[in-house]
């Protein structure tokens, strides 16, 4: 009987250490979650939450041109784009979604006959991904909140990068100078 007893009270003993070492800790985690939710927010030039539609939604709000380009990762014809010659200061911004990608102070004319920029605003609002189609060794370039295909990146562009970002004006929307000065301060 004493003997039972005796189990009793270890048993508890050790429920109640148990529960007490799994309460703070647990607690602890959902506050550095909430400060690290509070990091991504706070950042001026931040990874926005992932934007996730079917084939049918982006059909819905993209134009044929926007969808084919943006979604289906097709190409505009060479000097055929809007932003191509185009010279005014602001945000590029992504067309699917708004995510602000690139700022005019980095857009330069390569000749190439697509928007050309020789760096993102932030390189967390953008994502690389190989692409071997066309036969040949590629870096694409994605919208990192739609995954919305942007264009290429090559490393023949200038200084201080050296890196050529070539997007095409169909996956870009622009907002004039007033936003990008709101956005950068
Ligand atoms: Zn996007």
């Amino acid at each position: 009987m004493i003997k039972n007893l005796y189990k009793l009270i270890i048993v508890v003993i050790l429920l109640v250490s148990l529960i007490i070492l799994l309460i703070p800790s647990s607690g602890k985690r959902g506050l550095m979650q909430a400060q690290e939710r509070n990091d991504k927010h706070e950042g001026k030039a931040l990874m926005r939450d992932k934007i996730i539609k079917t084939d049918a939604e982006w059909k819905e709000i993209l134009t044929e041109e926007e969808y084919l380009v943006l979604r289906k990762k097709g190409t505009e014809r060479a000097f055929s784009g809007k932003y191509n010659d185009f010279k005014q200061d602001g945000l590029f911004i992504c067309a699917g979604c708004g995510n602000e990608l690139f700022s005019s102070k980095t857009k330069y004319n390569s000749g190439s006959g697509w928007p050309s920029f020789w760096a993102p605003i932030s390189e967390k609002n953008i994502e690389f991904e190989k692409d071997n189609n066309l036969f040949m060794s590629r870096t694409e370039v994605v919208c990192a909140k739609c995954g919305g295909h942007l264009g290429h990146v090559f490393d023949d562009g200038p200084a201080p990068t050296q890196q050529r970002f070539c997007i095409n004006s169909v996956s870009l929307d622009f907002k004039e100078a007033q936003a990008e000065k709101d956005f950068l301060e």
